[in-house]
């Protein structure tokens, strides 16, 4: 490398780069080229299997951010949850170096690996220490995304609900470890225009609380407040 300027600038590794002449520049350079080769015989990336797009990934943007992204896609923001993919991206992006994805090509990795979403196969790691980073630097709720836990209207049991984006509200949950900055979302039922909010729903005039099964295991404060029914018991049994 001798006479070439060093920069602290990071190269992409996608950016095919032939100059490169030192033995491992050069295998990277074959490696990413092989990469590219597959990616062009099935034309766009989105026709990839997830196979092939977990493994292009990986060598793009390493193991334990591709690992990271399948998490949030798969256990985090919940399918439903308005601008999921907006916020899939924002947190992933907080939580790696700046110049590591452009947003443009990141929100095609995510939307294509969001219509593998069913066959992402990827340990629900604790990934506590990535979101505090992701929140604090976006200064954004986003410990956690909470959506009624229903599948169905709990009024005329069709399954035509979808998620409200007027709903979303930032919230804060206290449980056993401290608060945790969280949003939520309600679910609206398209036929009969029930409205479901975290812990139940109205008919008519009538509020209805839903069952345990159903609840998260939180217990209502506020419209922006939440208790963990562990720290409850805790608080409860404590006096
Ligand atoms: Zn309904």
């Amino acid at each position: 490398m001798a006479g070439k300027p060093k920069t602290k600038t990071r190269k992409r590794y996608y950016d095919d780069d032939d100059s490169d002449d030192d033995e491992t520049g050069t295998s990277l350079s074959k490696f990413l080229k092989a990469v590219d080769d597959i990616r062009a015989f099935h034309g766009k990336l989105t026709y990839l299997k997830l196979e092939e797009v977990t493994f292009y990934l990986t060598v793009i943007l390493g193991q334990e951010n591709v690992n990271f992204l399948l998490y949030l896609i798969k256990y985090h923001v919940p399918r439903s949850f308005p601008n999921r993919s907006h916020y899939v991206r924002n947190i992933y992006q907080a939580t790696v170096q700046q110049g590591d994805t452009d947003t443009d090509r990141l929100d095609s990795f995510i939307q294509c690996l969001l219509k593998h979403e069913e066959n992402i196969d990827v340990d629900p790691c604790d990934y506590a220490g990535k979101l505090w980073k992701a929140a604090t630097k976006l200064k954004d709720s986003c410990m956690k995304f909470y959506l009624p836990n229903i599948t169905e209207c709990q009024k005329c049991h069709c399954k035509t609900l979808y998620s409200s984006t007027k709903s979303v509200t930032n919230i804060t949950v206290y449980t056993l470890q401290g608060p945790i900055p969280c949003k939520k979302a309600a679910l609206v039922c398209r036929k009969c225009n029930t409205y479901h909010s975290l812990t139940g729903y109205k008919i008519g005039k009538e509020k209805r609380l839903f069952k345990l099964k159903q609840s998260h295991n939180l217990i209502y404060g506020s419209n922006k407040v939440y208790i963990t029914r562990r720290l409850h018991e805790f608080v409860c049994e404590s006096r």
